[in-house]
């Protein structure tokens, strides 16, 4: 955020607070525990420091609880201690998906836009409530991974959502939340080469959890999520390994 922006946002913010500290936090991340939040973790605190830097984590009744687990533990690694887990445990009753049911399968239905995996809407309860933390806490931005480039065809992760979904934030919220989010016109190749740009190639690539099925890592190969993931790895590999033989 440019100058200008930032004490633009303070003096909005100033209107019913007396003092902004200095100190205070910049940006809350959404963190699945996957790579792109893992990525975008890694960016924010690159950008202000983990001090500044406070990360949230959603349950929805996803299959697999492990993404905690992976989210804790890259909250430690970048040594961010303002890390929230928070439950969304109303999910389950209004919609359902091979995501939080085990008996449905993985899969891309034929004829449909989407892979039974989509999670209706959850984009937007994400950002809205990591929104509201952010207010209580001073801070402006929110990050999130989400692509444009390789969507999957979930509706929430379009550009003209991130949009439309800050704007309705600042309306609703009266606060100049920007949402940050690096990956949006960005394919997976070029998340890996930012990745490595940011010193986190392996840590991504060994400790976060992207696999619909919960395997760590590369993960179980066959899923979209795993597809996806590792086909942008490859591709940067080729170039990599060029790159390092030079
Ligand atoms: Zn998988």
């Amino acid at each position: 955020m440019s100058h200008v922006a930032r004490d633009a946002a303070r003096m909005w913010y100033n209107r019913g607070v007396e003092q902004v500290d200095e100190n205070s936090v910049r940006a809350v991340v959404v963190l699945s525990g996957g790579q792109d939040s893992a990525i975008c973790l890694a960016l924010a605190v690159r950008r202000y420091g983990a001090a500044r830097v406070a990360a949230i984590t959603f349950r929805y009744g996803q299959r697999h609880a492990l993404e905690t687990r992976f989210a804790r533990g890259l909250a430690r690694h970048f040594g961010v201690t303002r890390h929230k887990v928070v439950s969304l445990g109303f999910y389950r009753h209004i919609t359902t998906n091979a995501l939080m049911d085990p008996s449905r399968r993985i899969a891309r239905r034929k004829g449909s836009a989407c892979p039974t995996t989509v999670v209706e809407g959850r984009n937007a309860f994400f950002l809205l409530a990591a929104a509201v933390w952010a207010k209580s806490l001073g801070a402006t931005e929110v990050y999130t991974g989400v692509s444009e480039a390789d969507y999957s065809g979930y509706p929430d992760c379009r550009a003209a959502f991130i949009r439309s979904q800050q704007r309705t934030i600042r309306l609703a919220l009266d606060w100049p939340v920007r949402i940050v989010a690096p990956f949006l016109h960005k394919t997976k190749e070029q998340e890996w080469a930012l990745a490595d740009r940011l010193g986190v190639f392996e840590l991504v690539r060994d400790h976060t959890l992207t696999c619909y099925n919960g395997i760590p890592g590369a993960g179980c190969g066959k899923c979209p999520a795993c597809r996806l993931r590792n086909a942008g790895l490859k591709e940067y590999n080729a170039h990599r390994h060029e790159k390092h033989k030079v």
